[in-house]
């Protein structure tokens, strides 16, 4: 970023500019209108005082070049655009600094939730340039299925059977729940969204419950709802529950499936209201990407839509459905006939009391947060990689990166093995006709392999 930054824009003026980017995102009508004549369109917001800086920063963020001198595409030209990065900086500054180790009570959860996240890098190179990919190592679920039932669905949300009310026993079990998963997991337990394969709303105690999640945790945490059309005062007190300070860290999204929809918000609110709020332009006519996962798995997409091959899911760790008490260990993976979400559930058990949950907690990180390979679950190169033998090396290639890696000829018969078969690493070394000894050498190479993202576990 430029050192020298522009002064802040008023949120009015901001909120403008946003609003006319979104609809150049969500509505063809408004693009096509924007593309004949970008002057007269973005003068239907009187805020935005400077229009031409408006439409370079248009440009610029949709990476077109409007403009024929390429030097006014730099950044920090448009006031526009220096602000919109400013604030995606400060919402990526402060994801980065809740995310790290320190904040982790388990480390080895931690290292494993970056070798899954860097396995998801290797096996898809669009997640490489996502630098604000994260995964979460909990989430809550408040309901039972969802009330939407959306057909780009990824994660094919089950219909909606029922909510975690707000009872005084329930909001009992929800402290405790809390504390305990802060107990065990460290203060990383603060960044769950309570909403996963669910729609937080649906939940008519939503409010509540998240107002003992910010006395347990010290933080709302963040919320996306796709039913911002039908709620708008429901949503104006959420803003406010949440406060401005959080709200200016992309604490609330908006989902807008149709384009109806889309318009239908841009007229309950005003740009103002939304100069914190991300809206998700999710209509098929968006420029935005649908995964081929859920419901879109082995489907066809809207004419024109483009996709992204890999799972909408962001959470490596635990999801916990208070609905249902029950707790899941689960990995994002590329969507398959195994898993057509994209969600590779190794794991899941009931809880009745906080007691349960906690040792359910602290088994599920010593049997499957595995940052050392384990002994007894099977491994296999991870989907998509492939791997050649060249001379002394192994040449693995993942979606778009490689890796040259050298070895003993036990090791170089290791991955020919893996090619073939998963297998433990007792039965790789049975295979090989070596013991933990010879094994050594072996091991540590597939452990590397395994930390940058080329093997999984089965
Ligand atoms: S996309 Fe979200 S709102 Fe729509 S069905 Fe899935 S979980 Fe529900």
């Amino acid at each position: 970023m430029n050192e020298k930054r522009l002064p802040l824009l008023p949120a009015s003026e901001y909120g403008a500019f946003k609003r006319a980017w979104e609809n150049y995102g969500a509505d063809p009508t408004w693009r096509e209108r924007f593309s004949s004549d970008p002057v007269k369109c973005l003068g239907d917001f009187p805020e935005i005082s400077d229009v031409y800086a408006a439409f370079k920063a248009i440009g610029m963020l949709s990476r077109r070049p409007f403009t024929e001198n390429a030097a006014h595409q730099r950044q920090g030209f448009s006031p526009y655009y220096d602000e919109y990065m400013r604030r995606y900086e400060k919402v990526r500054a402060y994801l980065e600094e809740r995310f790290r180790e320190e904040r982790f009570a388990d480390k080895r959860l931690f290292r494993w939730n970056e070798i899954a996240l860097r396995r998801a890098r290797v096996q898809h190179g669009e997640l490489r340039n996502t630098p604000t990919l994260l995964y979460y190592p909990l989430m809550f679920e408040l309901s039972e299925g969802c009330s939407q039932q959306c057909p780009f669905c990824g994660l094919a949300a089950g219909r909606h059977v029922g909510d975690f009310l707000a009872t005084p026993e329930h909001r009992q079990l929800w402290r405790e729940i809390l504390a305990a998963s802060r107990e065990i997991l460290g203060d990383i337990a603060g960044e769950a969204a309570c909403y996963f394969a669910t729609e937080p709303l649906d939940n008519p105690d939503y409010e509540v419950l998240l107002s003992e999640f910010a006395a347990v945790m010290g933080n709302y945490p963040q919320t996306t709802t796709a039913l911002a059309a039908g709620e708008p005062e429901r949503i104006r007190a959420l803003m406010s529950m949440m406060g401005r300070e959080r709200m200016g860290l992309a604490a609330l999204r908006f989902s807008a499936r149709t384009l109806p929809e889309f318009r239908r918000i841009m007229e309950l609110y005003s740009p103002e209201e939304l100069a914190d709020v991300e809206i998700i332009p999710n209509n098929p006519e968006s420029g935005s990407l649908y995964s081929l996962s859920g419901r879109l798995y082995k489907k066809n997409l809207p004419p024109g839509k483009r996709n992204k091959g890999y799972s909408i899911s962001c959470v490596a760790g635990f999801r916990v459905n208070m609905a249902r008490q029950a707790v899941a260990f689960m990995e994002p993976v590329l969507p398959s006939d195994e898993s057509p979400t994209g969600v590779q559930i190794r794991a899941e058990r009931n809880f009745a009391a906080a007691g349960d949950y906690r040792k359910i907690l602290r088994e599920f990180i010593d049997r499957y947060a595995a940052d050392r390979l384990p002994e007894d679950l099977p491994l296999m190169l991870a989907p998509t990689v492939t791997a050649r033998e060249e001379e002394r090396y192994v040449l693995f290639r993942g979606h778009g990166v490689s890796l040259r890696m050298g070895g003993n000829l036990y090791f170089r018969q290791a991955v020919r093995q893996l090619r073939e078969k998963p297998g433990t690493l007792g039965e790789l070394y049975g295979r090989l006709g070596i013991g933990e000894v010879v094994g050594a050498d072996v091991r540590q190479k597939l452990q590397a392999l395994y930390e940058k993202g080329y093997l999984a576990l089965v």
